[in-house]
């Protein structure tokens, strides 16, 4: 049986650059796997059901709720978003390592759930580059911009509560650190008990 695969949880304020970074992460190891969640969000220009994320009515969603379908779900800027906990699961056992790009709501929940995970908060450079970011990116409404803005401060300070803090200041060299996180990650010596029996075994005979 292979070895379970490392869960890794990135979050960080809207602005950080938090999708360009999976895509980055994804290109330099293909090996990773993201998690696609669920969301009652309509999608955004380019983006694609399936790829991007699941785009669900928020009667499907309820639904998935009742049937426990969700490794973790939360309201963020007033729509629903939800990790699927069979797909991640099935992936984790397999010993691939998968990555949720989720709020700090949701990851609270995969600490409590998954304490043995990675979780990794992206940073903006500063404050003045976020605004910029979120300003310029022209996806969202006023309404949406302005709670996004808001939102961004109390995120930062969820920051205490993860394992690592990346700062974006360029997308490649802040997705090689990330990529050198989960590599110690991997080899931690609680990760790798069973080596080291195999091992000890081996030098016996
Ligand atoms: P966006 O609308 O910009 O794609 O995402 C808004 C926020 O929802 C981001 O902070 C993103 O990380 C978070 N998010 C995306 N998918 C999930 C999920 O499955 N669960 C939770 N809790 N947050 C998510």
């Amino acid at each position: 049986m292979s070895r379970p695969g490392l869960l890794i949880v990135l979050s960080g304020p809207s602005g950080t650059g938090k999708g360009t970074i999976c895509k980055c992460l994804l290109e330099k190891n293909p090996e990773l796997e993201l998690s696609v969640s669920k969301t009652t969000r309509p999608p955004r220009k380019g983006e694609e059901d399936g790829v991007n994320y699941c785009f669900v009515t928020v009667e499907e969603f309820k639904e998935a709720i009742a049937n426990q379908d969700f490794l973790e779900y939360a309201c963020v800027y007033d729509h629903y978003y939800g990790t699927p906990r069979q797909a991640v699961e099935k992936k984790l056992a397999a010993g691939k390592n998968v990555i949720l790009e989720i709020d700090p709501q949701g990851a609270q929940k995969v600490m409590r759930a998954y304490p043995d995970g990675v979780f990794i908060f992206l940073l903006p450079p500063s404050g003045a580059e976020l605004r910029k970011r979120i300003t310029c990116r022209g996806t969202e409404s006023e309404e949406s911009l302005t709670k996004r803005l808001a939102a961004a401060s109390q995120e930062v300070m969820q920051a205490s509560k993860y394992n690592y803090v990346v700062v974006n200041d360029e997308i490649a060299s802040a997705s090689e650190r990330i990529l050198s996180i989960i590599q110690a990650e991997q080899l931690r010596v609680k990760r790798n008990q069973d080596l080291i029996w195999q091992l000890a075994e081996e030098v016996k005979e």
